[in-house]
């Protein structure tokens, strides 16, 4: 069902922690201690931020009748074994029912499937190409970086921005021996060898140079120039999560990429606010301080990096 082992990652390391909360203690009625609330103003201050989220798999608005979204991601996980996923992530975690409600107006503690999915498509219809910068306004987010293999009608800059898959450049030969090796790249190579072909041919070319001098003289720069005049502010290798990023993902009929984006921006607002919290009550740090890192995690980190101007 879920295609992104490293979004569930991601999504499970996001749980809200404050730090070391149960302390060793010798009197019986010492209990652990509760977790501390958040500062009620500087949660607030963080809800305020229109946060740039640096890695999301947001889809293309599909509107009926198309043909479905294929280009979303390079290594879609469906061909590798099944693997649990964290508890969170089930539909009995109540937090679903209050990103539903915030999305789509659904009640809370409704959490079926069936009510989901039925929400999911009513304000997919309703919103129609516009459905998903809808979905950035609601979840509060500015400017979403989309790892996607390419871009389409409905994700469009400013409030989209490209992150190109970059993967197949590091395999310019055969890879299907290096392929047997875990049942996880066995289905995972084959993607980028078709991927790379797509490339090659995207420059004109039938197959790939027959020298590594070729290669990095030709297809690489080649490539990368032509992401960049598509659009492209980053390139992404598989394993880069540095910055805020919801990974966003396509999860099934019940939890499309709009849902994820607004489930794990939601955590890291409350991760950032509590984490801040701490941070100013064992006064580390000003209010004030507290409030610029808020702004750098969520945006303006982001809009260093890739020279994002935006309000
Ligand atoms: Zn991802």
């Amino acid at each position: 069902m879920f295609r992104d082992r490293a979004a569930l990652a991601g999504l499970a390391g996001g749980s809200v922690q404050a730090g070391p909360l149960v302390l060793a203690c010798m009197l019986p009625a010492c209990g652990p201690r509760p977790e501390p609330a958040a500062d009620p103003l500087l949660v607030t201050y963080i809800d305020s931020l229109r946060a740039i989220d640096d890695h999301a798999h947001p889809m293309l608005p599909i509107l009926e009748g198309e043909a479905a979204d294929t280009d979303l991601d390079a290594l879609p996980l469906d061909g590798i074994p099944a693997f649990p996923i964290p508890w969170r992530l089930t539909l009995e975690n109540p937090e679903w029912g209050i990103v539903a409600r915030s999305l789509y107006g659904v009640s809370v503690g409704d959490t079926s499937e069936q009510v989901l999915a039925m929400a999911r498509r009513g304000a997919a219809k309703t919103q129609g190409v516009g459905f998903a910068v809808w979905a950035l306004d609601a979840i509060g987010t500015d400017v979403m970086l989309a790892n996607r293999i390419a871009m389409g009608d409905g994700l469009e800059s400013p409030r989209f921005r490209w992150v190109a898959f970059v993967d197949p450049l590091l395999f310019p030969l055969d890879t299907r021996a290096e392929a047997e090796r875990t049942p996880d790249v066995r289905a995972l190579y084959p993607k980028e060898s078709v991927l790379l072909r797509r490339y090659l041919k995207d420059l004109g070319l039938s197959g790939p140079p027959s020298t590594l001098a070729g290669w990095v003289s030709d297809v690489v720069p080649a490539t990368l120039r032509r992401e960049r005049d598509l659009g492209a502010v980053a390139v992404k290798f598989e394993a880069a999560y540095l910055l805020f990023g919801s990974d966003a993902f396509d999860g099934g009929a019940t939890r499309g990429w709009a849902e994820v984006a607004a489930f794990s921006t939601r955590s890291a607002r409350r991760a950032l606010a509590l984490t801040l919290t701490g941070m100013m009550r064992d006064g580390d740090i000003s209010r004030q301080r507290a409030e610029t890192v808020a702004r750098m995690v969520l945006r303006e980190n982001a809009q260093h990096v890739y020279g994002i101007q935006s309000n």
